[in-house]
């Protein structure tokens, strides 16, 4: 079972999707088009299950005067506190209510070892030129400063 939620009606579809389709990438993409629920037509993503965190489903619905409608949910429930209650019991959490400098912090990461690992390759590169043997270059790219200070591990990851 995967859960998909609605950007635009935020209807919360469950889908029986088998590991071939999956594989496939024939996941459902369309409110109502692709799901067993009727829906709106609108663009699907994916709503991550995560048993035990914490999201922010507060400030997605209207106050009104039998309770207070849940975009989340897509039902109405009797205040926000139950609303709550009812996501994490369900182990929802929204993707969107991720923190965004995760995914930031995770590409700079990257950059920035890309950098490294750029500037490691042209000093083994320069010193190949100048006629030092492969050992030589090694040594000058990939210093013993930086193998010491893990830097090395840092930069091109432990296992690799
Ligand atoms: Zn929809």
């Amino acid at each position: 079972m995967y859960t998909y939620q609605c950007q635009v009606c935020s209807k919360v579809h469950e889908e029986l999707i088998f590991f071939s389709d999956y594989e496939n990438d024939n996941i459902p993409q369309v409110c109502g088009a692709d799901t067993y629920e009727q829906g709106c037509g609108g663009d699907l993503y994916r709503v991550l299950r995560a048993p035990g965190t914490h999201s922010s489903w507060a400030g997605t619905g209207k106050h009104g005067v039998n309770g207070y409608f849940s975009k989340a949910l897509g039902k109405h429930v009797a205040n926000r506190h139950t609303e709550q209650k009812i996501m994490e019991s369900r182990g929802f959490v929204c993707e969107a209510d991720l923190p965004k400098d995760r995914w930031d912090t995770a590409v700079e990461t990257q950059r920035r070892r890309v950098t490294e690992q750029d500037k490691n390759i042209e000093t083994y590169t320069e010193a190949l030129k100048s006629g030092k043997t492969k050992e030589e270059a090694v040594v000058e790219a990939f210093t013993a400063h930086d193998a010491v200070s893990g830097k090395l591990d840092e930069t091109w990851g432990k296992n690799e």
